[in-house]
């Protein structure tokens, strides 16, 4: 960091088991410096991937933020790291046994190569930590809850937190005034009710699979139906989870792609299933934007963001078709053009629909700026006080 201005770097990184994801920034600016999405070669160990990445970036880097995907009931906020909040965060890795293990081994390698610099974890479930215990518990033995933390925890949690906020300055209202319905609509799916600013139910639960049928995803099912598949198919609960996890969604009903480009395709040339699949995608979308209506008692908006949310036209118009009870009238020409941010909804529409690109890796920076400004000044009072201590 140039000790003579506030100015520093920011590097976001956010390690899956298939890839490393990164974006260097300077802050308090927010200009983007450098960014990658690197993909880990069928031989490579991610400890060479990550070493590669970070043999890019160099040394020049003066804080890290690490996406980390559960925080259970742990982490209500981004934290900074130490011994003592990473074996905490080790406590519940199995809560989420396919992301937090990888996590953590991107947060401990990145450690050793930036030894000298601030680092924290921003979590996907912390926004969600305000939903109150008739959003969060399921309707099994309580013992279960205050033994194990089964709940809903939510997900998407960094992405939810950044549009809401874009969409209360796009409204020109204050967000503690605001109902909200975000609906992340990307390979994963989230729909968030946002009271007020804070999250207030959420459709995943305590893993991502829960809530709408999603890329191959199947979103909620009786579970019932697991054990039942168990004994018809001859298989074992991993295989039926993996079945569910990612064989399911709009590729398991369409049999031809988890990608909605694709289906809006081959449902255009006459493919049965593909258009069952896209229907069925709209249905659950609605079930939940009609239950979130409920439980906000009316909304003042609602939010479309992340790949299909800010891309598709098509899957908005028909989204929003058949929510004119709830005040919802989309204008056709300004859903249709452009990318950019932007209110989507007719200017008579009581509801306001708002397209809102998505930016995790921002708020990331911002909270990792944030937390580490009162550790800045520790440092530098310990340096000061070292620098006496030495001089004496
Ligand atoms: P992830 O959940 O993996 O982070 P993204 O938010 O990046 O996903 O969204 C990826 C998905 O967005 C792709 O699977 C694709 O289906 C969808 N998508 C991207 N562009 C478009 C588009 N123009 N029209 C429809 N869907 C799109």
């Amino acid at each position: 960091m140039d000790s003579t201005s506030t100015s520093c770097k920011v590097l976001v990184l956010n390690c899956g088991s298939s890839s490393v994801k990164y974006k260097l920034y300077e802050m308090p600016t927010e200009r983007l410096l450098q960014e990658g999405n690197e993909r880990r070669e069928p031989d490579q160990s991610f400890q060479a991937l990550l070493d590669s990445i970070f043999r890019l970036i160099g040394h020049d880097v003066d804080m890290m933020a690490h996406r980390v995907v559960h925080g259970a009931d742990l982490f209500p906020e981004s934290v900074l790291l130490n011994e003592d909040v990473l074996r905490r965060m080790e406590s519940i890795s199995y809560l989420a046994p396919l992301h937090n293990p990888v996590n953590l081994e991107g947060i401990r390698l990145a450690q050793l190569h930036y030894p000298a610099i601030p680092h924290a974890a921003v979590f996907d479930t912390s926004f969600h930590q305000t939903m109150p215990p008739t959003s969060y518990l399921y309707s099994i033995p309580y013992e279960y809850y205050s033994k194990h933390k089964i709940r809903k925890y939510g997900f998407h949690g960094t992405s939810h937190r950044y549009v809401m906020q874009r969409a209360a300055d796009l409204m020109g209202m204050p967000l503690e005034k605001l109902r909200l319905i975000s609906c992340h609509i990307g390979n994963g799916v989230s729909v968030t009710a946002i009271r007020y600013g804070q999250s207030y139910d959420t459709s995943m639960g305590l893993t991502p699979l829960a809530g709408v049928t999603m890329g191959t995803r199947s979103g909620n099912i009786d579970p019932a139906v697991i054990p039942y598949l168990e004994r018809l198919e001859g298989v074992g609960t991993e295989e039926v989870m993996h079945m569910l996890n990612h064989q399911s969604g709009l590729l398991g009903i369409s049999g031809v792609s988890n990608d909605i480009r694709d289906l809006l395709k081959t449902a255009g040339e006459g493919h049965e299933r593909s258009r069952l699949a896209l229907d069925m995608f709209i249905a659950k979308l609605h079930q939940y934007i009609g239950l979130y209506f409920a439980r906000l008692n009316g909304a003042d908006g609602i939010i479309f963001t992340a790949g299909v949310g800010e891309n598709s036209a098509e899957i908005r118009e028909r989204i929003c078709s058949g929510l004119e009870f709830a005040g919802v009238y989309v204008d056709t020409e300004a859903n249709r053009s452009g990318h950019s941010e932007r209110l989507i909804s007719s200017p008579y529409s009581p509801t306001k629909v708002m397209v809102i690109p998505t930016n995790e890796e921002i708020v990331m920076a911002r909270d990792m700026f944030q937390l580490a400004r009162p550790a800045q000044s520790f440092y530098m009072a310990n340096d000061s006080l070292a620098a006496v201590s030495n001089e004496s």
